[in-house]
């Protein structure tokens, strides 16, 4: 599966041997031309490799600057998720890191130039999808999967789960577990309770779904602007929410506006977008960096 960290880095150095080609050339002594009346020929030499794709170039597409590249993966993830035990709750991964985790929710806009926007950007995102929202389209969220990017549980119709009793919370998580591994292939690991609201009922019935661990957040992504829980200031390894909402949701606005505002507000304070997967360690896995 295609991964995204470190394409920053290949990137800049991508655009460090071009850029050492071209001065190369520059030094060059000219030749005297073999015909001073003859137009001059320009060439491409044999095996010379098309230039590197400009990454800057693909975020002023979308009216943007580069954010920050994450820096490389911890060589020991900092959040280590237990195997018994109740299922941890979490909105911050501990890290010194300047980086903040994008989590997208339930699934209701499915606009064709967000896929764009992410195959463009390369801005790692998890998804929390609920069954009831996504099962018009389910093909759509497997183009953004397929960029590499986790679909996790956001339950299979987005009730309010402490309203529910133990089975009534399992139904709807086993409930969306099994849809969205029928559906993507491999069983969500993360869930994400409605409305950020849960109780101990709600660790107990993620744990009997084979969920290893139930993540809020910090910050939340309205129209144009972030509600944060500290005054207008992200934390290194926040998690911060957006959810696939649309021009009917968002005054006029399209999912790829909302979303660019999103990334300017995370550029602007300084801070890269790094995957989730990068930072937590789950139950039976290695703690080192996610092999790529
Ligand atoms: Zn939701």
């Amino acid at each position: 599966m295609l991964r995204f960290g470190g394409w920053g880095a290949r990137l800049a150095a991508g655009a460090l041997v071009v850029a050492g080609v071209l001065a190369a050339g520059a030094g060059e002594p000219a030749r005297p031309p073999a015909d001073p009346g003859a137009a001059p020929v320009f060439q491409q030499a044999e095996g010379t490799a098309p230039p590197a794709p400009d990454p800057a170039a693909a975020w002023a597409k979308w009216g943007l600057k580069p954010l920050p590249a994450a820096p490389p993966p911890p060589a020991d993830k900092p959040l280590k998720l237990p195997a018994k035990g109740p299922v941890p709750v979490f909105s911050n991964v501990p890290t010194k890191d300047k980086v903040v985790f994008v989590t997208i929710d339930d699934g209701a806009e499915k606009d064709p130039r967000f896929v764009e926007m992410l195959t463009d950007l390369k801005v790692p995102v998890t998804m929390f999808l609920t069954d009831d929202i996504i099962r018009d389209d389910y093909a759509y969220f497997s183009r953004l999967q397929a960029l590499g990017n986790p679909i996790e549980n956001h339950t299979l119709s987005h009730p309010v789960m402490p309203s529910l009793g133990l089975d009534g919370q399992r139904r709807q998580i086993c409930g969306d577990q099994r849809s969205l591994k029928r559906n993507y292939g491999t069983a969500p690991r993360l869930f994400r309770p409605p409305y950020g609201s849960w109780n101990s009922l709600t660790q107990q019935a993620a744990a009997d779904c084979g969920i290893s661990g139930i993540v809020l957040w910090h910050e939340s992504m309205q129209i144009n602007d972030m509600q944060y829980d500290d005054p207008k200031r992200l934390n290194p390894g926040d998690v911060v929410l957006a959810h696939f909402r649309g021009p009917a949701q968002l005054k006029g606005r399209t999912m790829t506006q909302m979303f660019a505002a999103l990334l300017k507000q995370i550029g602007r304070r300084g801070f890269a977008v790094a995957s989730l997967t990068d930072y937590v360690a789950f139950p039976g896995e290695p703690a080192g960096p996610t092999p790529r």
